[in-house]
C-alpha cells in the first residue's frame, strides 16, 4: 500500500500545468481529489513518475451561468455541487448526483473533472453529464477544444484527452424547470452503482450497462414516440452490454435498468 516513488509539481495556473504535463508527457499525471488516483497507486496499479497537483487552482472551482449554459469548473468538489445554488435551479440533477457519490469523506476531496475523466463505467455523475447533453472542455499546448459528453466515454477508464491535456470545465446546457429522476442501486451505502439512471426530461442515461455510461436510446425513442413511460422504460437494458459480475450477472443488471429507469422516469414526471 505504498506507491512507487513519484516527482510532486504544483501547478500556479492552468498554462503552468498545462506545460508541466507537456514536459513529461506519459510519464505525468493530474492530481485533483485524488480519491480514484491515489488508490490505484497505492496498489501500484498506477506508477506516474510525476504528478501535477492543481488543486490550487482555485478558478477551476466555481459554477457560473454564461448565455444558455451552465459552466462547472473541474475542479468543483462534490460536495460544493450538491450545495450550488446555481446548479440547484438550472441543472438540478447534477447537482442531486454530486450528493449520491461514495461517502461525505469522498464528496468532501473528490472533483466532478477527476470523476470524469477517471472514467470508470461505475461513475454517477458521468452518466449524468451525459444525460444532461454536457460537453468537457479541455485545455491544451494547441489552446481549447471542446468535447462533447456523447465523445468523451471510449471504454472501461479511457478518454480521448491527451497527455499533456487538462480538464479545465464542464458545460451543460440551462434547464431550469425541467423534470429529472436518478436511481442507484448498491449494496451499501457508500457503494457505487451495480446499475443506475439518470434522468433529465426525456433524456436517460444508464450507469454500468456496459464500458462507459450510455443513453438509453430505445427508451429514449419510445418516449419520442408517445410511449407510456411504464413501456418506454421496458426498453431500458436494450442495446447494452452489461458486465457479468459475481454479484451482478448480465440478466440481473437488465432487470435493475428497466425497474430503476420507470422509477427514474416517474420522478422526472413528476
Ligand atoms: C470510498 C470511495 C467511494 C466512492 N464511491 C463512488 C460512487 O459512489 N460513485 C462515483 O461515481 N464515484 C465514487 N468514487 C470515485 C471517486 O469519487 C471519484 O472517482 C474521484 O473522486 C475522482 O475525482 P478526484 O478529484 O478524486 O480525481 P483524482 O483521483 O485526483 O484523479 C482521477 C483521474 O483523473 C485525472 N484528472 C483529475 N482531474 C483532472 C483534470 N482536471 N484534467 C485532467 N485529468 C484529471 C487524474 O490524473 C487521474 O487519472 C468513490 C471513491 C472512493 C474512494
Amino acid at each position: 500500500m505504498i506507491p512507487a516513488r513519484f516527482t510532486y509539481l504544483r501547478a500556479a495556473s492552468v498554462d503552468e500545468a498545462v506545460a508541466m504535463l507537456g514536459q513529461y508527457g506519459d510519464e505525468a499525471k493530474v492530481l485533483a481529489g485524488g480519491h480514484s488516483l491515489l488508490p490505484l497507486m497505492k496498489l501500484r496499479l498506477a506508477a506516474p513518475g510525476v504528478l501535477v497537483d492543481i488543486t490550487p487552482l482555485d478558478g477551476l472551482r466555481q459554477v457560473r451561468q454564461e448565455g444558455g449554459d451552465i459552466v462547472i469548473g473541474a475542479l468543483s468538489r462534490f460536495h460544493d455541487l450538491h450545495g450550488d445554488p446555481v446548479l440547484a435551479e438550472h441543472a438540478p440533477l447534477l447537482a442531486h448526483v454530486a450528493g449520491e457519490v461514495g461517502d461525505q469523506q469522498v464528496r468532501h476531496r473528490g472533483t466532478i473533472g477527476g470523476s470524469l475523466v477517471h472514467a470508470d463505467p461505475a461513475a454517477d455523475l458521468s452518466a449524468a453529464v451525459l444525460a444532461c447533453d454536457g460537453a468537457l472542455v479541455v485545455s491544451g499546448p494547441q489552446g481549447r477544444r471542446e468535447i462533447p459528453a456523447a465523445e468523451f466515454f471510449l471504454g472501461p477508464f479511457t478518454t480521448p484527452l491527451e497527455p499533456d491535456e487538462l480538464l479545465t470545465e464542464i458545460r451543460v446546457p440551462a434547464r431550469a424547470g425541467t423534470g429529472w429522476g436518478f436511481e442507484k442501486f448498491r449494496r451499501r451505502a457508500i457503494d457505487w452503482a451495480i446499475v443506475g439512471v439518470a434522468v433529465t426530461g426525456t433524456s436517460v442515461s444508464l450507469i454500468n450497462m456496459a464500458g462507459t455510461p450510455v443513453r438509453a436510446t430505445a427508451t429514449e425513442r419510445a418516449l419520442a414516440e408517445g410511449a407510456s413511460l411504464a413501456d418506454a422504460a421496458a426498453l431500458a437494458a436494450e442495446g447494452t452490454s452489461p458486465v457479468e459480475e459475481p454479484h451482478a450477472s448480465t440478466e440481473y443488471r437488465r432487470h435493475l435498468a428497466r425497474v430503476l429507469t420507470a422509477r427514474a422516469l416517474e420522478r422526472a414526471a413528476g
